[in-house]
């Protein structure tokens, strides 16, 4: 099986409600979707939203690092020889990961469809569902109680709250959902780069006084800065988890090496793909930290690809991948299926995705 043709589109998927972080909002998942074409006439998918203010890459970055530079390398080469597109992909140009990432997953969907392996064996076959978290975004406390109230009425045990605009305030929002959720929900918070580290440390600390069972704190300081992300961890009893820190496997190992933080959070367009996601699960599997698997706000071609590393390895205890839920629409047939706050893999081989609706191609 050889990769004949890349095809390049894109949906455009409106959300329940608006998404906040401390970083940005926006109202629908603008998704690029790839079909990698082989000469036996399958198609694997992959997918990469553009996500500027966290991984740098746009629409048209994308799009020109897929067409022009990475993809026409791998036209032509034998996708049982997975191992050489991947060199190939890493070596194409430096930086660009969500291209990297989109070209990974189509690649993987194709290997899988050739050996007949859902992908979520490929990686391991640990399991095959699981459980995600619902994030609740940032706004007014009374809101955020709100969506927390009506997230637990639906199912959610896990909800991860978006703070970090203003540490007095993130203390009310907690106090007033804790309140509001009783204990018997977990609550993780993600500040995402919005603290100072001794900031971060004063707020966690007063998390932990007022007794509010926080299971875990993601990026509470700025992504570069790894030091104040060591001085946060040594300086409370919370987990602290890197995600904007924790880029691709050499950050990791950085990271890891440093004794930064409790836990890492692996994204698929952070790391460029699954090849080096499987990286990062291995050098956090080494040192004993686990990981979450996270995603972007994306289509359920990114989610299933996320949901089958995830199931697979062992070492990834936890899934943030609930961005198919926070769409109106699922133009995505196949691929992982939702119930409630589970995902469950399909044993369909590849990621199991037959269609994508509402796709416009790109030229
Ligand atoms: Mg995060």
């Amino acid at each position: 099986m050889k990769i004949k043709e890349i095809k390049i589109g894109k949906v455009s998927i409106p959300l329940k409600k608006p998404f906040k972080t401390a970083l940005r909002q926006v109202n629908s998942a603008e998704d690029i979707i790839i079909k990698l074409i082989a000469d036996t006439g399958e198609v694997g998918y992959g997918n990469a939203p553009p996500t500027a203010v966290i991984t740098g890459d746009s629409q048209d970055s994308i799009v020109a690092a897929i067409r022009d530079t990475i993809g026409p390398k791998i036209i032509g080469m034998d996708v049982d020889n997975l191992e050489e597109i991947m060199t190939t992909l890493d070596g194409s140009m430096v930086h660009n990961n969500s291209a990297k990432a989109a070209l990974d997953i189509a690649v993987y969907d194709l290997f899988g469809k050739l050996h007949g392996l859902p992908l979520y064996k490929l990686f391991g076959g640990y399991c095959n569902v699981m459980t995600t978290d619902l994030t609740i975004s940032i706004n007014e406390p009374e809101e955020m109680v709100r969506d927390s109230l009506e997230a637990v009425a639906e199912g959610y045990t896990a909800l991860k709250l978006k703070v970090g605009t203003d540490a007095a305030l993130d203390i009310k929002r907690v106090q007033a959902i804790r309140a509001a959720i009783g204990y018997d929900v977990k609550i993780r918070l993600d500040a995402n780069q919005g603290w100072s580290p001794k900031e971060a440390v004063r707020t966690i600390r007063k998390f932990e006084d007022l007794g509010l069972d926080i299971e875990l704190i993601e990026q509470p300081v700025t992504a570069r800065d790894f030091v104040g992300l060591k001085y946060v961890t040594d300086h409370v009893e919370t987990d602290i988890m890197a995600d904007e820190s924790a880029f691709g496997p050499y950050e990791v190992f950085q990271l890891l090496s440093m004794g930064a933080c409790d836990l890492i959070n692996i994204k698929l367009m952070k790391a460029g793909g699954l090849h080096n996601a499987i990286k990062i699960a291995s050098f956090a599997e080494t040192v004993g930290i686990q990981c979450m698997m996270g995603c972007m706000l994306e289509s359920k071609v990114g989610i299933t690809a996320a949901a089958s590393i995830a199931g697979g390895k062992k070492i990834i205890t936890r899934a943030d991948l609930d961005a198919a839920v926070l769409l109106a629409e699922d133009p995505v047939v196949g691929g992982v299926k939702f119930n409630k706050n589970q995902l469950i893999i399909s044993n369909t081989p590849g990621l199991g995705i037959t269609d994508v609706r509402d796709w416009q191609e790109i030229k």
